[in-house]
């Protein structure tokens, strides 16, 4: 039995159903909360269905989340989207309902094995892409609506780089092309995405004029919390300036070092070297070309630089064998 339809199953079987995603959540695991909330709560409205986790203010126009006591827990499914490792769970409670499901599309780990049912598929490029693809396999029993339709296409467009990175195919746009038949607007949805404020454009001046750089081609910029500070910006607003590093030439890995109170969260790219493997040596993960991970102190981004530029040469040499 493929996984898409045991978890149809399970979702008819139970009454109360919460959706959890990891934490700072982004497009696409919100795309798939919420996909997920409006397929099963228009599919099934004698159902309770929430959406639990942090909030996002970059992509809140996607939808709102839910207060749920911990009674609610009792004999629910917890299903958990767009979450490849345990402790990335956002919400710990999931741990508390009956079954849990676990729906992803990231490269699984050790800590990766945290559900009663799996549908895990590296291939897809957003987790919001299998949600729309289970609405579509299943189309005769389900509804789906136009908040539902616009939280998947916005998961999409944001994991993929607006329709840019590796894992799109035919597919992808198919599924896209169906949700926009839901009345979403790319234009306003690209507009909602890309407007920046004044602050984020004088941040991304001081980002491309103070950068660094290492031999073989790794660039970076360590965010301090005195520069988020400097700029008054919010930490989710500010870690968005990874893409401003991306695509320089001779250099196709690049990163943002992002201090916040408890620890520094890096944010890495690459258009070459696959590097989920540097992300995973340092307890994080990802995918091939963008992954992430924490360190605790600036000391150790000196080892991950190292190990980035390390990565980078072996990449080159090989490759030059290859010529
Ligand atoms: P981000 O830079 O936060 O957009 O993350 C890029 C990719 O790496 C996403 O697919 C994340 O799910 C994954 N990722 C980021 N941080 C971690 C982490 N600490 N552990 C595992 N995966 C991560």
């Amino acid at each position: 039995m493929h996984a898409k339809t045991i978890v149809l199953r399970k979702i008819k079987e139970y009454q109360t159903i919460i959706i959890h995603g990891h934490t700072r959540p982004d497009g696409d695991c919100y795309g798939s909360q919420f996909g997920l909330k409006d397929i099963i709560s228009n599919s099934f409205p004698e159902k309770n269905v929430y959406v639990v986790g942090e909030k996002s203010d970059y992509v809140d126009f996607i939808g709102q989340i839910d207060v749920v006591k911990n009674e609610v827990y009792q004999d629910a499914l917890s299903i958990v989207v767009d979450t490849a490792t345990e402790s990335r769970i956002s919400d710990r409670r999931y741990r508390l309902a009956k079954e849990v499901i676990k729906i992803d599309h990231h490269i699984p780990s050790e800590d990766s094995f945290y559900a009663d049912y799996y549908w895990v598929d590296v291939d897809k490029p957003s987790c919001s892409q299998m949600i729309a693809e289970f609405y579509n396999t299943y189309k005769k029993q389900l509804k789906l609506t136009y908040q539902g339709a616009l939280a998947m296409y916005t998961g999409m467009v944001t994991d993929t780089g607006g329709f840019r990175y590796r894992g799109v195919n035919r597919k992808t746009h198919e599924i896209a092309g169906m949700l926009l038949e839901f009345g979403v607007e790319v234009e306003h949805v690209d507009y909602l995405l890309s407007i920046v404020s004044m602050e984020q454009i004088k941040l991304k001046g001081y980002i491309l004029s103070h950068f660094e750089t290492t031999k073989n081609g790794f660039i970076y910029f360590v965010l301090t919390k005195e520069i988020i500070k400097q700029f008054n910006l919010k930490l989710e607003a500010a870690a968005a300036s990874v893409s401003y590093l991306a695509g320089i030439e001779g250099y196709p890995v690049w990163a943002l070092f992002v201090e916040s109170d408890d620890e520094i969260r890096i944010r890495l790219r690459s258009n070459g070297p696959e590097i989920e493997s540097i992300a995973r040596k340092y307890g994080g993960g990802g995918h091939d070309q963008a992954a992430g991970a924490r360190v605790e102190n600036f000391a150790e981004i000196k080892n991950f630089v190292q190990d980035v530029d390390d990565h980078i040469k072996k990449y080159r040499d090989q490759n030059e064998v290859k010529k």
